[in-house]
């Protein structure tokens, strides 16, 4: 079994998920009382946000440049971020360390390609929703992406950083969560990513009509199968 080296703390919350849902996923495939072999590195979000919003992304990558170095000298086989956001700065990180990297993205594609979905909604921060980072990425794959208008950008965003990223769960901004993405669904969505690692603290799949393409699910599941590969 290889060891996972996460790159957490952005938030904590979510991180959190990422630990339950990668030991599922290793206790369904192995049974017993099999767990996975995990290094975290987890940082000082307050420091990371602070960077993000002066647009420091310079500092951003050298602080999780050197995140993952540790994880590298800690003994981890491969690195995995554990925010959409973040990998933003994943050139940087591959610069500084020669580890593979499970790009949150990429397992995303996959699943919605395999869902047979290619026009998707994508709800996260403001800037994975609105830069060339993850889009491009998802258009490199013939996805179609489809993104709410500015001001429900800035409701979603806020609601991240506000809220969720603080434990806090609102059954008011749940609900203004929905209607964005029956919006997005009336303009032709297929699916919707739920493109930040704490939304699905919020949405469920029950809770809108369209499929739900949670990316900390996908990511912490793809990265406890490549452990075992
Ligand atoms: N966890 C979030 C994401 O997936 C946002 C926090 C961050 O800025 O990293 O994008």
């Amino acid at each position: 079994m290889k060891t996972i080296g996460l790159i957490g703390g952005m938030s904590w919350e979510s991180t959190a998920l990422y630990y339950r849902l990668i030991n599922e996923m290793t206790a369904r495939r192995l049974g017993g009382l099999h767990s996975a072999k995990i290094l975290l590195y987890s940082v000082d979000f307050e420091e990371v946000e602070r960077l993000q919003r002066a647009g420091d992304w310079e500092q951003c990558g050298v602080l999780l440049a050197d995140a993952a170095c540790r994880l590298e000298r800690g003994g981890a086989d491969f690195l995995v971020i554990c925010t959409n956001t973040m990998h933003k700065v994943e050139a940087r990180i591959r610069e500084a360390c020669a580890l593979p990297l499970l790009h949150i993205a990429d397992a995303t594609a996959d699943a919605l390609l395999a869902a047979g979905v290619r026009k998707t909604a994508l709800l996260g921060t403001v800037y994975t929703m609105t830069q060339a980072f993850y889009k491009d990425r998802l258009t490199a794959r013939g996805l179609e992406v489809l993104t709410p208008e500015a001001a429900d950008r800035e409701m979603v965003n806020g609601v991240i950083y506000n809220e969720l990223c603080r434990g806090v769960v609102s059954p008011a901004s749940r609900e203004r969560y929905r209607a964005v993405i029956e919006d997005l669904a009336r303009r032709g969505a297929e699916g919707v990513i739920l493109g930040c690692t704490e939304i699905g603290m919020l949405i469920s799949p029950e809770d809108v009509s369209l499929p739900v393409f949670d990316t900390t699910r996908i990511h912490a599941e793809r990265a406890a199968l490549l452990a075992l590969e």
